[in-house]
C-alpha cells in the first residue's frame, strides 16, 4: 500500500511514522507513506497556501490553487482509489471503515488547516471525507496519523502476530477482553486464576464472556 499525505507541517507527521509498528511497516516495504509539502505547490513566490475568505468573517481558508497543483502531479504518477479529506464534518472512523481502506493500494490524505480548504477541491477532488471524533482539532494532520495508523496496521504481516488485529476491539462487534502479564501476584492482586490454567478452551470462553460482559456495561450501543 501507499500513502500520500498533503500538508503545510510536514515535520508535524514525521514523529507518527517513524516508530514501533507504523516504522516496522515501512521498513518491511509494507507500507510506503510519503508527506508532501503543499508550499511546495503554492504557485505562488511567497509560498502562500492560504487567503482570506470570500464574504468575510474569522479565519484563513487554505486556496485551491495549491492543493490543485499538488495533486494534479501526483494523479500524474499514479491513480488514487481515494483521495481522503480529514474534516471534522465527514464520516466518522470506525473499525469497518479502516478495514475498507485497508483493501485500497493507493490513499491519498488532503490535511486541512485554519477555517478549512476551499470548497471546490472538496466538490472536484475529494472522493471521501473522514472525521476522527466529534471535536476540532487545528489541522488535519494528526486525524491523517490516526487514519494512517488504523489502516497500516490491519495490512498482512504488519503486526508480528497477524490474528491479534481481528480480536481487538470493535472487530467482532464486541471490546476486548482484559489482559494480564507478569507477575501472576502484584500487591496481593491477582491474575485470573483461568489465565494460569494452560487449558485453551477454557481460556478463549472465558475471554469471549469478558468481552461480552465488557461490551454490555461499558458499550450496550454495541449490541443494538
Ligand atoms: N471550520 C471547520 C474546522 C476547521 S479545523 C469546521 O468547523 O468544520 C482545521 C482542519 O483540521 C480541518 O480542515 C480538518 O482538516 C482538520 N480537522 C479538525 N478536526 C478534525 C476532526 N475531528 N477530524 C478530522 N479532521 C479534523
Amino acid at each position: 500500500m501507499r500513502i500520500d499525505i498533503v500538508t503545510v507541517l510536514p515535520g508535524l507527521l514525521e514523529s507518527p511514522f517513524s516508530h514501533s509498528i507504523l516504522q516496522r511497516a515501512r521498513n518491511k516495504g509494507l507500507a510506503e507513506i510519503h508527506v508532501h509539502n503543499l508550499r511546495d505547490y503554492s504557485g505562488n513566490k511567497h509560498k502562500s497556501v492560504d487567503d482570506y475568505p470570500y464574504g468575510g468573517g474569522a479565519g484563513m481558508v487554505m486556496s485551491v490553487i495549491p492543493f490543485a497543483n499538488c495533486i494534479d502531479h501526483l494523479q500524474k504518477e499514479r491513480s488514487y482509489d481515494e483521495i481522503i479529506f480529514m474534516s471534522p464534518d465527514g464520516e466518522l472512523l470506525e473499525q469497518p471503515l479502516a478495514n475498507t481502506l485497508s483493501l485500497k493500494k493507493n490513499l491519498l490524505i488532503l490535511c486541512g488547516h485554519y477555517k478549512g480548504i476551499d470548497e471546490r477541491i472538496r466538490e472536484h477532488y475529494v472522493t471521501r471525507e473522514i472525521s476522527i471524533g466529534n471535536y476540532v482539532l487545528s489541522g488535519g494532520e494528526l486525524p491523517a496519523a490516526v487514519l494512517v495508523d488504523a489502516v497500516v496496521r490491519l495490512l498482512p504481516g504488519v503486526l508480528s502476530d497477524e490474528t491479534s488485529a481481528l480480536s481487538d476491539s470493535f472487530q467482532n462487534g464486541l471490546v476486548d477482553a482484559p489482559s494480564y502479564t507478569r507477575p501472576a501476584d502484584f500487591r496481593g492482586w491477582k491474575v485470573p486464576d483461568i489465565l494460569l490454567s494452560g487449558n485453551t478452551p477454557e481460556i478463549d470462553k472465558w475471554r469471549f464472556e469478558q468481552s461480552l460482559e465488557r461490551t454490555r456495561s461499558r458499550r450496550p450501543d454495541m449490541l443494538k
